[in-house]
């Protein structure tokens, strides 16, 4: 495993801005993913996948010294998943994790290897977050670099609710309950979507409104460009491919992935030139 700097790399990225992340020389993507997580416990889905409501938190205002109105209780409106998410990337040096957020409300998507939790507090903070704003933390698969972190990012944010592919559900290690999700399921007014073939239970996460995909590794990024998942960790390559010509058929101007740099423009355009190679 790599035991990158991903504090000072993530510095960098953040003192010079995203427009750096595109002149940075990547080519790791071979490293990536390369152990299933084994030995680890089972642990219980919850019955049925919860959507993106969030818990309403009830605050009482202060009363006011004499004569005041009565007391009123505040009710903050549901969070408006009609708005895009704003997205920060934890750079963990061969592998990324992202946090979207959106009216001060955050999801994590992945969390690394096991240590990555402060790199990814660092990437909430970025955005004037904390670890109780994570209302709910999605993995896009069971790898070990995408899950490491899990158990301590779950006992950081703990208001949130864990989510991955039903498939992999059985491979994730956490404290508590993870909920399995797929096609047709919503968490924060994300899409979920079944990506097989990397893992069995591979899923991708798209914001419909901004446009933005997450990909997890159902693609790498690769020199600038997108390339598909990697043979050498995909135990099923022909439903990896499927799973691109799948994604190729959404639109979206932004793709993150586990590995590589993210594309912030025109993402969906070379998916549909990928896909049509497979
Ligand atoms: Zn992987």
């Amino acid at each position: 495993m790599s035991t990158d700097t991903p504090m000072s790399r993530r510095n960098f990225f953040t003192n010079l801005g995203r427009g750096a992340a595109t002149v940075a020389v990547v080519g790791i993507v071979a490293t990536a993913c390369s152990s299933e997580s084994e030995g680890i416990t089972t642990s219980a889905p919850a019955p049925t996948p919860t959507t993106g409501a969030t818990d309403l938190v009830t605050t009482t205002t202060t009363r006011a010294p004499q004569d005041a109105a009565p007391t009123t209780t505040e009710v903050p409106p549901p969070v408006d998943e009609t708005a895009a998410v704003v997205w920060e990337r934890a750079n963990l040096g061969f592998v990324s994790a992202y946090v979207l957020a959106r009216a001060g409300e955050a999801v994590i998507i992945d969390t690394g290897v096991a240590g990555s939790e402060g790199s990814i507090g660092d990437s909430l903070a970025a955005i004037n977050l904390g670890w109780d704003d994570v209302s709910h933390v999605i993995l896009t698969h069971r790898h070990n670099d995408h899950q490491g972190s899990l158990p301590a990012v779950i006992r950081l944010a703990a208001n949130a609710v864990a989510y991955a592919g039903a498939a992999d559900v059985p491979a994730i290690d956490s404290p508590r309950s993870v909920t399995p999700v797929g096609d047709g399921d919503s968490v924060f007014g994300l899409k979920i979507i079944d990506t097989p073939g990397h893992t069995p239970g591979h899923i991708a996460v798209l914001d419909p409104v901004g446009g933005l995909l997450v990909a997890g590794d159902s693609m790498n990024g690769s020199n600038g460009g997108v390339i598909g998942a990697n043979p050498q960790f995909s135990p099923d390559m022909p439903a990896a491919n499927a799973s691109v010509k799948k994604l190729a058929q959404l639109t979206f101007g932004t793709v993150l992935f586990g590995h590589g740099e993210p594309i912030e423009a025109g993402a969906s355009t070379l998916v549909v030139a990928l896909a049509a190679t497979l």
